[in-house]
Parts: structure tokens; C-alpha cells; sequence
């Protein structure tokens, strides 16, 4: 049973402090982006509490043995965690749901193993870190010690709550940290559930703690705390670089960066098999909307197969329902905001009125109560179009043609973005030698998206980031060394 009454799901709002729930006064209303139907209030917290949060996460650190107990012992918690968050999928997912774009059934059937998965996988590195022995004189014994830094404060995006919000705590609870974590004002509440399965499976009280509140005032107040080791962030670059300024004046301090992107796909046309390129692109840029940092928004494609391949583009994007993330039938999501939607409609008339051809789609769609829009496809000549040029964050696909290989790599780079790319052609040469051009972060070679590959790390070239989430370099992030030299008598 996929479909759910959204009116039935309990809404706990709060702040989640030492080990448990934390009322505040109402400071902000949280809507529900299927209908736009208010459904909560949200406190915001303020400087006074960002501080108890981070004192208190500070003194968990000191007191209670997670930095220093057995790393083999962090790894049983959070393992326990990660089976506790699977078996609560019937109480996550809704929440999940209601609060978010992610559909029901997506969620039960991805984010909820995923998450579970990548603690599971932090959890394995636990005790798989532990310094190196340098090579020194034979008389000393030089060593790197790796040790946590102590709280670090986590901010997160909206786009999928939880799932982005545990690439950040995961690796910094099994370093040995404390993490304090503001998520977003827009998708604050799956994540208290979290963090009561946290504590439940045996993680001291303290040791993680959620702030709820907006960026101007409680993740800034996140990142100006002298306590806060690091931070890390995921969300827009605009916000990434306000955020790596006040950690430089009221640090300075390490900052881990996921921002924007501009993801280019490339098709070439002796791939085999046209149809199936083509649904990897559709939903490379449909996928929770376009809403994702590594949607694939700009198609690059071979002048001669353009014509039958945007045909199987466009059969794909008319099969897509919109709906309620509460219903069984949506396969498309809503956008996050009325604001946002407006957003996405504004980049496309202004892409409109810069020569930009509307293919499929175009426009907002009505009816639902919340904010949709259609999948668009536009054809653009002009590589300086806003459409191209902007993260849209919406179902909306640029595509721009090349005659050959120089002039498809010329198109893909992106002045500011450098996130990921798509490259999908049957010659392996080619790839590779794409592969190595291309300054972006990831490259998919004939596929599109990170599938469970939670192995391989993640992060922007340009300024789509610093440092990055998933895999091992996650995990040493999060840690810091300390050098040691030793005189054998
Ligand atoms: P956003 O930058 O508006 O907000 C992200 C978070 O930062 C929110 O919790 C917000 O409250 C907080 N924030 C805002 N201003 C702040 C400030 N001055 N100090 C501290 N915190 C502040 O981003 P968003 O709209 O929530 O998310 C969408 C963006 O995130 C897109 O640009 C997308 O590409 C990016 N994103 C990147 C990745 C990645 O891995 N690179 C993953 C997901 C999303």
C-alpha cells in the first residue's frame, strides 16, 4: 500500500537536544509542497539555543566515551540504527513524504534502504582509520594520530531530507564527533524521527542534536560557534560562500562544501540504443523534479540523431504523472514552493525571450494545490541563454547539438558549474578521453546517476564544491592528525 491520508500522519515539531525533543514558540509555518496546505509550526532556534545545543553536544563529546570507547563499538550503534531505521520505514516515510517532494513509494523503495545503507557503510570505516607511522630516523618512531574534531556543525538542503542530511552526520558520528545539524526550514521534521532511532539504538545523549530554524539565523549562529570544529554544508553556492566567509572570520575553521550544478550530457549518436539513452536522460533531469544538484540539465547531442531522440524524450515526459507525494500514482513530484515553481517559470521565459525554441512543456501546472511544472525541453543556440547558463533546479532540459568531438566538449564546459556529466556514446576511446577533459567532479559513462555506489566519493569541481561526501575521503574529513615524534632510547 503506497498511497496514504497525509491528514493521519503526526507531526512532532521540535528541536532535538541531549537525547531528546525540545518545544519552542512557533516562529515559522511549514507547508506541505503536494498542496501547499500548512501543516506545522516550526521554533526557530535562536542564538541562546544554538549555543546550549552546541555546549551540550561539546560536553557529550568530553563525558561520555563515543570518541574514546572501542571504534568497533561505534560501528555496533550505528549498524543498530541503520536496522532500527528500516524497520520504522511505516512511521519515516510518511513524514518523509508529507514534508518533502519525494514521493511515498520512492521513499520506502530508495531513500530509506539508502539511508540505512550509507550509515551501515560509515559505520564499517569506524575502525578501518587509525594514523600512519611515518617514515623518520630509525631512532624515533614518528606517527599521525587521527582524532575527531569535536562537534561539527552540519547544515543541509531540502531536496532529499534525510538522505542528504545523513551524508553529513554518518561519517561524523563514526569519526568519533558530536554533530549538531540545522536542516532545512523547508523539510524540518523526518529528521527528528532520525534522531529519536539514534538515541534508541544506543548513541549517548548529546552526541547528535537537530536545531531547527533558517539560515540567516541559526545556521549562522551554527557556524559562528567557537565550539563548532568544522562545518559542512550542502546547498546553493551563493549560501556556500557566505558560509565559508563567516567560518574564515569566526574561525577560521574547515568547511566541506556540496553546492549548485549545471550537469551536461552528452550523446553521441553511435550510441545502441537510442531509446534507452534517452529514458537515462529523461530521468536524469525528471528525477524528484529536477531538484536534484546533479540533474542533468543540458543535453549535448549530435546533430543527426537530434530529431528521433528529443521524439523519445518527449514520450517519455507526456507518460510522467504529477501528483501528491502521498499518492501511489505520482511519478512526477511537486516542486518545493510556490516561490520556487515561480523561480523555475521565470528562468523560462527569460530563456524564451533570449531565442530559446520550447520543445515540450513550458509552464506551470495547475490544479494540485502545491507547486508543479511540466517537463520541458528547450532548444538553445546561444550557450549564454539564462537556461543554460542558470541552475534552473526544475524539470527543465536545454539542448544544444555539436558536429563533433572538440565542439561537444566545448559546449559541456560550464563557467561557473562543474558538478557532474553524463557521457553516453559506444566508443571507448572517446569516453576516456572525455573522461579526462571534462572538469567536473563525476562522470557517468553511458548511465546517468549514482545508483547505491555509495563507495565512490562525491563532490564539485569549480565552484560546485570543496572536499567531498560518500566513500572513504567522507570518513577522513571528519577527522583531523596529530603528529607525534618519539625518541627510542
Ligand atoms: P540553500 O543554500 O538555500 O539552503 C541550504 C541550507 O543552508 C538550508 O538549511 C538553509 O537554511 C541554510 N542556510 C541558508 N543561508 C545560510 C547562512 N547564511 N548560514 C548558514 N546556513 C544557511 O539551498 P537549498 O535551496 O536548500 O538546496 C538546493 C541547493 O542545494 C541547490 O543549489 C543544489 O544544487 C544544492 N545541492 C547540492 C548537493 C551536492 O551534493 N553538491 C546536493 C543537494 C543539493
Amino acid at each position: 500500500m503506497n498511497s496514504f491520508d497525509p491528514s493521519i500522519v503526526k507531526v512532532r515539531s521540535a528541536h532535538f537536544i541531549d537525547g531528546t525533543y525540545r518545544d519552542g514558540l512557533p516562529g515559522l509555518e511549514v507547508v506541505r509542497p503536494s498542496d501547499g496546505q500548512y501543516y506545522a509550526p516550526l521554533p526557530i532556534a535562536d542564538v541562546a539555543l544554538v549555543d546550549e545545543a552546541v555546549e551540550n553536544a561539546w560536553q557529550a563529546f568530553c563525558r561520555s566515551d563515543w570518541a574514546t570507547r572501542p571504534p568497533r563499538e561505534r560501528t555496533r550503534v550505528l549498524r543498530r540504527w541503520a536496522d532500527l531505521i528500516e524497520a520504522d520505514a511505516a512511521t519515516l516515510a510518511p513524514l518523509e513524504a508529507i514534508g518533502s517532494t519525494r514521493p511515498h513509494k520512492d521513499v520506502l523503495a530508495w531513500d530509506i534502504p539508502y539511508v540505512a545503507e550509507v550509515l551501515r557503510f560509515f559505520a564499517e570505516l569506524a575502525d578501518k582509520h587509525g594514523g600512519q607511522v611515518a617514515a623518520t630516523q630509525h631512532d624515533r618512531l614518528g606517527m599521525q594520530i587521527a582524532e575527531p574534531y569535536g562537534v561539527v556543525g552540519a547544515i543541509a538542503p531540502w531536496n532529499f531530507p534525510l538522505s542528504m542530511a545523513n551524508w553529513k552526520v554518518a561519517p561524523a558520528l563514526a569519526a568519533g564527533n558530536a554533530v549538531v545539524l540545522k536542516p532545512s526550514e523547508l523539510t524540518p521534521f523526518s529528521i527528528l524521527r532520525y534522531a529519536e532511532l539514534a538515541v534508541q539504538a544506543g548513541l549517548p545523549p548529546g552526541i547528535f542534536n537537530v536545531v531547527q530554524g533558517d539560515g540567516r539565523l541559526t545556521g549562522d549562529a551554527l557556524c559562528r560557534h567557537p565550539r563548532i570544529g568544522k562545518v559542512t554544508f550542502t546547498g546553493s553556492t551563493g549560501t556556500g560562500a557566505s558560509i565559508m566567509s563567516t567560518c574564515a572570520k569566526f574561525g577560521p575553521k574547515p568547511v566541506t562544501l556540496e553546492l549548485g550544478g549545471k550537469s551536461p550530457q552528452l550523446v553521441f549518436a553511435d550510441v545502441p540504443d537510442l531509446r534507452k539513452t534517452a529514458l537515462s536522460v529523461a530521468m536524469g533531469i525528471t528525477g524528484n523534479a529536477g531538484q536534484v544538484c546533479v540533474s542533468g540539465s543540458r543535453l549535448i547531442i549530435e546533430r543527426s540523431i537530434l530529431e528521433p531522440f528529443v521524439e523519445c524524450l518527449q514520450g517519455y515526459f507526456r507518460e510522467l504523472r504529477p501528483g501528491h507525494t502521498w499518492s501511489a500514482e505520482t511519478s512526477l513530484s511537486p516542486i518545493i514552493s510556490r516561490q520556487q515553481g515561480e523561480r523555475i517559470d521565470g528562468i523560462v521565459q527569460r530563456a524564451r525571450q533570449a531565442g530559446a525554441e520550447v520543445l515540450e512543456g513550458g509552464g506551470p501546472i495547475d490544479g494540485l494545490g502545491g507547486a508543479y511544472y511540466q517537463p520541458t525541453l528547450l532548444s538553445v543556440a546561444d550557450s549564454r541563454n539564462p537556461a543554460v547558463l542558470e541552475e534552473v533546479f526544475g524539470p527543465v532540459l536545454t539542448i544544444q547539438t555539436f558536429d563533433d568531438e572538440q565542439q561537444a566538449l566545448q559546449l559541456a564546459e560550464h563557467p561557473t558549474y562543474g558538478l557532474a556529466a553524463g557521457v553516453h556514446t559506444a566508443d571507448l576511446n572517446r569516453a576516456l578521453r572525455l573522461v579526462r577533459s571534462l572538469e567536473v567532479g563525476t562522470v557517468w559513462v553511458n548511465r546517468y546517476g549514482r545508483s547505491n555506489d555509495h563507495v565512490l566519493p562525491t563532490g564539485g569541481y569549480k565552484r560546485s564544491g570543496i572536499g567531498k561526501d560518500l566513500g572513504s575521503e567522507a570518513f577522513e574529513a571528519n577527522l583531523r592528525h596529530k603528529s607525534v615524534l618519539i625518541d627510542i632510547g
